[in-house]
């Protein structure tokens, strides 16, 4: 069954779930934490529709797989079609705003890495992407004043704030419509902050985010 986007009011987007835009090391300090350079352009890749899972409850992790991190992310629902789209029209295309987990079996993807392959399979697996619902977007936000935080074990792990992005968010979109285009019920992740980790059997997230979202799930396997 396709994963159909919700919004804080429970009603549904009306398209299904298309695929999932990401950013890798859109945070400076991410990037560093792992080791790698501060792009000079944005490094984009896709999760599929079938990596979503409702965010919330509990959490199913592969630990068989090996590490498995967690990447707290603030997550934008697409509403109209892009296609190299400006910043502006990138940006009033955005309908809600919600959070994901971009979850990243850690040890496949450097295992990939080292030999120069993609890392697909370390991103794109079902249940890669927990995914919240949306809260509606009436007007366009100041991205620079939103922030989100996880919690795991009630200790503060990760804070994004909008003004540290790399790449700020109607700039990003609209990048991201010059290599797919964007359709309605497609979700764009916009990168995680300094502090991700392993993710432990057990271990209890909370994820909020300003304007009023606030999720929470358990680990299990
Ligand atoms: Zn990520």
């Amino acid at each position: 069954m396709r994963f159909v986007p919700r919004f804080t009011d429970g009603q549904a987007f009306p398209h299904a779930l298309g695929k999932i835009v990401c950013v890798g090391r859109n945070y400076a300090d991410h990037a560093r934490e792992l080791d790698n350079p501060v792009p000079s352009e944005p490094l984009l890749f896709i999760k599929p529709a079938t990596s979503a899972v409702p965010l919330g409850g509990t959490l199913d992790v592969p630990f068989s797989r090996g590490e498995v991190h967690y990447e707290a992310e603030l997550a934008l629902l697409i509403g109209e079609t892009l296609t190299h789209a400006t910043a502006d029209e990138a940006e009033s295309a955005i309908v809600g705003i919600g959070l994901a987990l971009d979850l990243t079996l850690r040890d496949v993807q450097a295992r990939l890495k080292e030999k120069g392959h993609p890392w697909e399979v370390a991103k794109g697996f079902d249940g890669a992407c927990p995914l919240s619902h949306f809260l509606p977007l009436g007007r366009i936000p100041n991205w620079n004043a939103l922030s989100f935080e996880l919690h795991i074990d009630g200790e503060l792990r990760q804070r994004g704030e909008g003004a540290d992005m790399l790449f700020p968010v109607p700039t990003l979109v609209a990048e991201m419509s010059r290599h797919f285009t964007l359709e309605p019920g497609d979700v764009v992740l916009t990168g995680t902050p300094a502090g991700v980790g392993q993710l432990s059997r057990g271990a209890q997230l909370r994820l909020t985010l300003t304007g009023g979202l606030e999720v929470s799930a358990r680990v299990v396997e």
